[in-house]
């Protein structure tokens, strides 16, 4: 802990002023409130640095020279006198990491703001960005999270329908004891039907290494059994439907399809003999589709394509 809150060194008034506009003329505190205001109109702000260029005060980094550093206009955060001595004052807690995750967020929100709600096309858009950067992420809770934040992504598996979803949901199968339960990934609802989603990652091999048979190629362990996962939870969710109903008034159930997004084709590289088993299986279940990420986000860009 310290309280060198680093007056040593003087952030130019351009700096000082640029970062005040790109902040929106707001504390970048997460949940501050408006500041208070000078007598003059003006918000009661001042300028943090996010790694002290003075040896010895907070989160002081050694990257650059002091001067460099005291110039910075990325190294500096907008706060309110109450956060800047709180930050300052407690900088093992709000290292720099945390401080520029801060300041990111704060700016995200100011140009939010600036700009009205983003429209589905430049979701779209994001959503292809980050698939092209993410693809290689093998884990389950990120991508569970990506479309939860996203849910238009998932219109093509949902067949372009109207729908509300529903992340981790409860399809029944608990005992008296309330143990088990069944946990799917996403519900989507509409007025006339529900549809089950399990979301695998894109990292999840579809084949089993090696031939089963000359020219015969088995699905993977995850492939078969994320099948076979899916169709569990929507036997579960006919049969606990009564119960479910309550809680979820508008909740159907027709024959509900079932969806696994699981493997990436481009990147598995698979033989004509292999991409041949791959489709046999696939095409021979008869309740559940099994979409891969590279389908879903080639035409996710060949809906960008059209509306552009
Ligand atoms: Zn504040």
């Amino acid at each position: 802990m310290t309280t060198n809150r680093t007056r040593h060194l003087r952030v130019s008034r351009a700096a000082a002023r640029e970062a005040f506009a790109l902040a929106g003329g707001r504390c970048s505190f997460p949940g501050c409130p408006t500041p208070r205001t000078l007598d003059n109109g003006l918000p009661l702000l001042e300028i943090a640095y996010i790694a002290s260029p003075v040896p010895g005060g907070p989160r002081y980094l050694n990257i650059t020279s002091s001067r460099d550093a005291a110039d910075q206009s990325d190294n500096i955060i907008v706060l309110c006198p109450t956060h800047h001595a709180l930050v300052d004052s407690n900088w093992e807690a709000y290292p720099v990491k945390i401080l520029r995750q801060m300041r990111e967020g704060h700016l995200e929100r100011v140009n939010q703001a600036l700009d009205g709600p983003r429209t589905a096309t430049s979701r779209l858009t994001e959503a292809l960005e980050v698939w092209e950067r993410e693809r290689c992420n093998t884990s389950e809770e990120y991508w569970q999270k990506f479309f939860a934040e996203r849910p238009e992504a998932l219109a093509i598996p949902l067949e372009g329908k109207a729908y509300s979803l529903l992340s981790k949901c409860y399809v029944g199968g608990k005992t008296v004891t309330n143990a088990g339960g069944n946990v799917l990934d996403f519900l989507a609802l509409n007025s006339g039907n529900c549809a089950l989603l399990e979301i695998k990652t894109p990292s999840a091999r579809l084949l089993t290494n090696g031939a089963y048979r000359t020219n015969a190629f088995a699905p993977s362990r995850e492939l078969s059994g994320s099948c076979v996962q899916v169709l569990t939870y929507r036997d579960s969710l006919i049969r606990h439907f009564t119960s479910l109903a309550v809680s979820t008034p508008d909740l159907r159930a027709v024959s509900p399809p079932c969806t696994v997004l699981i493997g990436d084709l481009e990147s598995e590289k698979m033989s004509g003999n292999e991409r041949h088993s791959f489709e046999l299986f696939r095409s021979a279940l008869k309740d559940v589709r099994v979409l891969t990420y590279d389908e879903l986000f080639t035409g996710v860009r060949m809906v960008l394509d059209a509306i552009s």
